[in-house]
């Protein structure tokens, strides 16, 4: 789309206001909104705002930013009424000087793809499973929602509400651009998953938020708390969001197939899982990055702990699925440890980064962990087999990226200093709590 569709599309849609998106360095997202008659110039000229209140923009001398509208991302918020129709575009940021500011996560994933792109002929294609809870708040005890699906309610049958929503959901996403593959109830009661088809990094990252607001939106309108909070629940399964990666030639082939091979692997295939396996301890601080994510990533609830990788064997990091005979395009490494609490735009930026340096630097693949179930090894077998685990806490995991050059250099030193600073105050707030269980646990035994 070019500026000229955008305003053709505004007015068939009759669109009354717009709201300019981008996201701060957490994966927040932010929006300057304004009526439609203001649109065209937005498109021509962008749009000043003051960075300075935004989480990792603000600077010591001068706060001022520039949007620039990327018109591919039009879509109409389906959830708006129709006489104050509203539709959203997602930006990238700029500063005063007309270069692109370093810290903006969605140009930080634009650059790093159009790299890949120019140097090598590659696209990094990701297909997310975004996994989710939907509550009602129970009465006047509104810190603790209730899986709305066992709440218990008599006068209405609950599965049917749940169904209902979730059809609702993906009509929504389907008129917003996404190609919606499947919604289903997953293990977790009040839990569900809806994927959408895979593209581009890019493209998927806008999805990812796309669908993260559109859940929370018309879950609202039924009176619905929609949460992609990884482990919202003690004691059953959290939300992750498994993301299947491949990379393909500019001609759309898939450079992760050999026919050759046993599990169907290139041997960039095999540099990609051998980089992200090398660096996963990292990684794990950008695509896990909440201090719940570390209470999803522990044995029982098939959310992966040990860094290793198999074909079918659903507690590895990285699994991949099944070749269907035919389907070469297909072939792909699941990455099973990023959360929905991920920033998709650092995420998916520093997942390639790692793959890529596995492939340049020709780090050897370890043999699959097929048919073991890691869960089960001693500590002593882990280690004969060389299976590391991943970071226990966000701070070990902060730790580990502060060492890795490979996947804080994803990063303008500006991006990751903000993320460090705001990750560490995060860590710093929690650690600092007296919890439930504390007290329950040592209140009168101490
Ligand atoms: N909810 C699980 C996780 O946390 C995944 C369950 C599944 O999709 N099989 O990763
Ligand atoms: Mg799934
Ligand atoms: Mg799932
Ligand atoms: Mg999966």
């Amino acid at each position: 789309m070019n500026t000229k569709d955008v305003l053709a599309r505004v007015r068939e849609d009759n669109v009354r206001f717009v709201s300019l998106q981008f996201v701060d360095v957490v994966g927040t997202v932010k929006s300057v909104d304004m009526p439609v008659g203001q649109l065209e110039g937005a498109l021509e000229n962008g749009v000043w705002f003051d960075g300075s209140s935004v989480e990792g923009f603000a600077r010591i001398q001068e706060s001022d930013m520039h949007l620039h509208i990327d018109p591919d991302t039009y879509a109409v918020l389906p959830w708006s009424p129709p006489d104050m129709r509203r539709a959203r575009l997602f930006c990238d940021i700029y500063q005063p000087d007309g270069t692109p500011f370093p810290g903006d996560p969605r140009g930080t994933l634009k650059r790093t793809l159009a790299k890949l792109r120019e140097q090598r002929g590659w696209v990094f294609n990701v297909g997310p499973e975004p996994e989710f809870f939907l509550f009602r708040r129970n009465g006047t005890e509104t810190i603790r929602p209730v899986p709305h699906d066992v709440v218990g309610y008599f006068d209405f049958s609950s599965d049917d509400e749940a169904v209902r929503v979730r059809t609702e959901l993906m009509a929504a996403l389907k008129s917003m651009g996404l190609e919606v593959e499947v919604g289903h109830h997953e293990v977790a009661v009040g839990q569900h998953e809806i994927d959408f088809r895979f593209a581009d990094a890019l493209r998927t990252a806008d999805n990812v938020l796309t669908l993260k607001y559109t859940v929370k939106a018309i879950a609202a309108q039924h009176g619905l708390i929609a949460s992609f909070m990884p482990k919202p629940v003690f004691g059953i399964n959290g939300s992750g969001m498994h993301c299947h990666q491949s990379l393909f030639d500019l001609q759309g082939n898939n450079l992760f197939f050999d026919s050759q091979d046993e599990f169907h692997l290139s041997p960039i295939a095999y540099g990609f899982i051998a980089g992200q396996l090398a660096h996963a301890r990292a990684l794990a601080a950008i695509v896990a990055p909440t201090v719940n994510s570390y209470k999803r990533l522990v044995p029982g609830y098939e959310a992966p702990v040990y860094i290793c990788w198999a074909q079918i064997n659903r507690s590895a990091l990285i699994r991949i699925p099944r070749y269907t005979p035919g389907q070469h395009k297909a072939t792909r490494a699941e990455l099973r440890f990023p959360d929905p609490s991920a920033n998709p735009y650092l995420a998916f930026t520093a997942m390639l980064v790692a793959g890529l340096d596995g492939i340049d630097h020709k780090i050897p693949c370890p043999a699959p962990l097929n048919n073991v179930n890691v869960y089960e090894l001693t500590p002593e077998e882990r280690d004969e087999v060389g299976v590391k685990e991943l970071p226990g806490s966000l701070y070990e995991a902060l730790q580990e990226l502060e060492k890795d050059e490979v996947i804080k250099g994803a990063f303008d030193p500006i991006l990751y200093q903000a993320y460090r600073r705001a990750k560490l105050a995060e860590w710093e707030e929690f650690r600092i709590q007296v919890t439930d269980w504390e007290l329950e646990r040592f209140l009168e035994t101490a």
